[in-house]
């Protein structure tokens, strides 16, 4: 791998930072990869004026010579595929081949928000008089913050960063000090665009406090914990700062009777849903219900396949699940299996190092008979973990799955047309996916109800997000209007 560049893109140009620095560790080895300088106050205040700077004149760009550019930025990201694969599954611990697949969707958010962006500047609405003409507008809102997590560092921030600059808004990014690296390294995919459209920060929530913080910036599109969350939405209310939040979730995962045939692959795709990334997907699948009818069958190929699973070396092509993110993440899983099994519930397979002897290891953890109130089964656990409740009803797995204060996504199996229809209508979450866990989709509005979420990213909700809209109303003729003083006519 080639050493990586630690600078900052500011202005459209390279720049050192003159803040604190900040080290950068491979999970899979704990080794430290490289030391990036963060920005210094100074140069946070430079870059949001940057980014303020490039506004009107990208604003003005025609939203076909946009549209251009933003697919430039997907053909480049296509082009630095695999350095950037590279640098995200050194930092980040994710499975090389998962980490692919991630540049891939990046680049197809450019290439979606680039062709939606020229086709929605608004819409003509019925006039109020024949003579009149009245318009809804839509314009960028102006500097948007984009601070996100490490979990899906290049994706997350293309779903904030290529709406945002389709609708003609300017950006100041900030990745998370976990991983830092591969956003820096997409200065080369973004260069063509006008100096200050886009900005590459680094650093931790100190940056990121000081970014929400500053009244340059218009509108703050967040990835991360619903504690960060409520602490920018405060912060951002002073100045009724715009707000996007995509924040924590505690996915349930519903599997029905009718599914009896075929439950190898309902425990393969509860598996995959539970363990891809390590478990560290927002929309990561945390608690299994399962009808009882089925429960030990289920329980039994979904311990099975869990058993068939390599954890090792997040570059090895054979490797399904990597190391977590940090000592600190995997600590907290432990933990919460900990007072699980206090509390009652067995740790069927799984939840040691998997073999390794270094790096934030943490083999896939399939859990049974953890009593309802226990963290396990109520707070966001964000790791390789899935505990698995059997249910003696429909009506008990949906008020199950209702249960917590999150809501942002859900898994189903059945084909019943019945049981479809009531989890659609009854899940409160901001995704429900039947019988194929977590498949995105770029036209689809992604984001939680509840404490998952604020807003929406992806779909046109997604474009709207980065958008102010404007009542026009033109009457053509200059004339007195019957309703205008006075009220007593012909006095
Ligand atoms: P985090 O909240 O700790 O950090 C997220 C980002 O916010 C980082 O860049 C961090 O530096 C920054 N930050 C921290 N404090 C800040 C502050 N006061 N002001 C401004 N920025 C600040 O989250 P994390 O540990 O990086 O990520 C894991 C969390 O992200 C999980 O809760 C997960 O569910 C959530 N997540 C949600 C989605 C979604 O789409 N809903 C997707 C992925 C991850």
């Amino acid at each position: 791998m080639q050493e990586p560049d630690t600078r900052l893109w500011i202005g459209g140009q390279a720049v050192a930072g003159q803040g604190e620095p900040l080290a950068v560790e491979n999970p899979a080895t704990e080794e430290t990869i490289t030391t990036v300088a963060t920005p210094s106050d100074e140069q946070v205040v430079a870059t949001i004026a940057a980014a303020r700077d490039a506004q009107r004149g990208w604003e003005r760009t025609p939203a076909v010579e946009r549209a251009e550019l933003l697919h430039e930025v997907a053909t480049r990201l296509r082009a630095h595929a695999e350095e950037l694969a590279e640098l995200m599954t050194v930092e980040g611990g994710k499975p090389l081949v998962e980490n692919s697949d991630e540049v891939g969707w990046t680049a197809a958010a450019f290439d979606y928000y680039a062709e939606i962006g020229r086709d929605s500047a608004g819409r003509v609405i019925p006039s109020i008089e024949a003579t009149q003409l009245a318009l809804v507008m839509k314009e960028p809102i102006g500097v948007v913050a984009c601070i996100v997590p490490w979990n899906y560092p290049l994706l997350l921030l293309a779903w904030k960063l290529a709406p945002a600059l389709a609708a003609g808004n300017t950006t100041v990014c900030k990745p998370s000090e976990l991983t830092p690296l591969s956003t820096l390294a997409l200065a080369p995919c973004l260069e063509h665009l006008p100096a200050g459209a886009v900005n590459l920060l680094a650093g931790g929530g100190d940056v990121g406090g000081r970014i929400v913080a500053d009244a340059g910036v218009d509108c703050v599109a967040f990835t991360g914990s619903v504690e960060t969350g409520k602490r920018i939405a405060a912060t951002c209310a002073e100045r009724i700062g715009r707000i996007n939040l995509e924040m924590g979730g505690k996915d349930p995962f519903i599997v029905c009777s009718d599914v009896a045939e075929r439950i190898d692959v309902a425990a393969k795709g509860g598996a995959w849903a539970a363990f891809l990334n390590a478990g560290q997907v927002c929309t990561s699948a945390e608690r299994f219900y399962v009808m009882e009818d089925v429960y030990d069958d289920y329980l039994q190929a979904f311990v099975d396949y869990t058993g068939g699973l390599r954890v090792g070396d997040p570059m090895d092509p054979a490797t399904d699940v990597g190391p977590m993110i940090s000592g600190a993440q995997r600590r907290k899983v432990t933990e919460q299996i900990e007072a699980a099994v206090s509390a009652g519930a067995d740790v069927v397979i799984g939840s040691d190092r998997g073999g390794q002897e270094r790096g934030h290891y943490f083999s896939p953890a399939v859990v049974t008979g953890a009593p309802r109130e226990t963290e396990l089964l109520r707070e966001e656990t964000f790791g390789p973990v899935a505990p698995i409740v059997p249910v003696r009803s429909l009506d008990e797995a949906i008020e199950l799955a209702n249960s917590t204060r999150f809501g942002l996504g859900a898994n189903v199996y059945t084909r019943d047309l019945q049981n479809v229809v009531r989890c659609l209508r009854e899940i409160k979450a901001g995704t429900v996916w039947f019988n194929d866990p977590l498949t995105d989709n770029d036209a689809g509005p992604f984001g939680g109800f509840k404490q998952s979420g604020l807003g929406r990213e992806l779909g046109r909700e997604g474009l709207e997000a980065f958008q102010e809209t404007k009542h026009v109303h033109i009457e053509t003729e200059i004339a007195p209007k019957e309703w205008w003083y006075p009220y007593a006519k012909g006095d």
